[in-house]
């Protein structure tokens, strides 16, 4: 019998994170670590904390009723190029989040994300695909997340924010709450240092730092 195959697309740092919570989900739906693989294109070892690494077309080559893949991969940038050519090989994009994640009401969350362990994601919320949010990060109410948008580990988003596509939120960053109807804005491609704390927009593509947030100039 052919049997459908996971994988955690990336072996570095993101996706050593990502792998026991894939293990773990699969093994709490009766499938076997055996059908779980690292995949990278540039793979430094064959195997990677006790599991197999393939590169992409070996992934694609073993014989499989499907295959679904996780991307494991910090860069939301990468991620994209990642989505669009495992779309185009009938790839499905895979969910993976730890057992403790917290759920509440009325969240719509787009395919392929990682909830890390200790995320909380509350009520009346909308994230798009590809969503990271790294361990103790939160998402509070009524807030509205692009694609492919990264949260480092203890990201704390208020209530009413909007984060638009590609926007990377730095570990520890707290995002001041919007007002209904009236959100504070993270603009596409932005980038919130760690630590900072964002009191008002951030314009698409800036970089913003320090306590309040304003934008970092490089010298
Ligand atoms: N990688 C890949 N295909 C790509 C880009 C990256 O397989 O198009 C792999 C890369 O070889 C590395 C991992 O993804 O193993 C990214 O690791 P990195 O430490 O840069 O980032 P992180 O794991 O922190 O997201």
């Amino acid at each position: 019998m052919t049997l459908p195959l996971f994988a955690v697309y990336g072996a570095s740092g993101c996706g050593r994170g990502v792998m026991p919570l894939a293990r773990a989900q699969l093994q709490h739906q009766g499938i076997s670590p055996t059908q779980l693989v690292f995949v990278d294109d540039h793979p430094e070892a064959l195997e990677v904390n006790g599991q197999r690494v393939l590169r992409y077309a070996e992934f694609l080559q073993i014989e499989a009723s499907a295959r679904h893949a996780v991307l494991a991969i910090a860069d939301g940038a990468v991620r994209e190029k990642l989505a669009v050519r495992c779309a185009a090989d009938g790839v499905q994009p895979w969910t993976v989040a730890a057992s403790n994640v917290v759920t509440m009401d009325d969240v719509a969350l787009g395919e392929g994300a990682v909830l890390s362990p200790f995320v909380t994601l509350t009520s009346n919320i909308r994230i798009g695909r590809h969503f990271h949010a790294n361990l103790y990060s939160y998402v509070e109410h009524d807030c509205v997340i692009g694609n492919y948008v990264t949260f480092a580990p203890s990201v704390k988003c208020n209530g009413n924010v909007t984060i638009e596509d590609h926007a990377y939120i730095g570990a520890g960053a707290v995002i001041k709450q919007g007002k209904p109807g009236q959100p504070l804005v993270i603009g596409r491609g932005a980038v919130v240092g760690m630590g900072a704390v964002v009191t008002r927009d951030v314009p698409a593509g800036a970089t913003v730092v320090g306590n309040p947030a304003k934008p970092f100039l490089k010298d």
